[in-house]
């Protein structure tokens, strides 16, 4: 598949029906979902592998890595509602993606769930609640050798020091996120943020 066609594709899936501000949930942009997932797919962390979509949402990220091959996809999201518009997504692309609900936040967790080969995931970047997208990290590197993840650009410096000596960052790239208006407390029809996608490679 060309990355034009899965962005195609990736945009016809439906957004959060009631966002909820205090989760940061935005949809991840189609064209920038699209980047992310092709980056990994070079570096043969989707096709054929076991892959975890964090905070999968609307379950963009998610779909995608099946649309491109992944072995098992696996989507874990706090909020039952988006899982359930994640379902309806998967099901129109017929993608097969198993939603857990949980939170990433639970230390069980990766034990609950076993090891994956590549984590996926655009955790929330903290302008709700700071260092939200901390216990993403922790995580993310519990569970899969090899993670990529969308942060505010800027973000670089903040995730070497927090992973130092538990990973290491293999590719760092840039990208733009359109934000649509969604909370009262936008004051813009769309704002774009600056954002940077990295790929983090578990030390042993
Ligand atoms: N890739 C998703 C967007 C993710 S936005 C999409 O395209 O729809 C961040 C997501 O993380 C939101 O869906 C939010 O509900 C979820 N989230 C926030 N805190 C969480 C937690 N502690 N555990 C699991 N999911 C969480």
């Amino acid at each position: 598949m060309k990355l034009k066609n899965l962005e195609m594709m990736l945009q016809r899936l439906g957004g959060f029906q009631k966002p909820r501000a205090a989760l940061e949930q935005y949809q991840t942009p189609a064209p920038l979902a699209a980047r992310l997932l092709f980056h990994a797919l070079m570096q043969q962390d989707i096709e054929d592998r076991a892959v975890c979509d964090l905070g999968c949402g609307t379950g963009v990220l998610a779909i995608g890595a099946a649309l491109l091959g992944a072995r098992s996809v696996t989507g874990i999201e706090i909020d039952e509602q988006a899982i359930r518009t994640a379902e309806a997504n998967a099901r129109l692309l017929d993608a097969d993606v198993t939603f857990v609900s949980a939170d990433v936040r639970n230390p069980d967790l990766p034990s609950r769930l076993g090891s994956f080969d590549t984590v996926i995931m655009n955790p929330p970047f903290g302008a709700q609640k700071v260092h939200a997208d901390r216990p993403f990290i922790d995580c993310a590197l519990a569970l899969a050798p090899a993670t990529y993840s969308i942060f505010n650009a800027g973000s670089t410096p903040f995730v070497k020091a927090y992973t130092e000596g538990r990973a290491e960052i293999t590719e760092r790239i840039g990208g733009a996120f359109p934000i649509k208006r969604t909370f009262a407390f936008h004051t813009k029809d769309v704002q774009e943020i600056e954002v940077e996608i990295l790929r983090l490679i578990r030390k042993q």
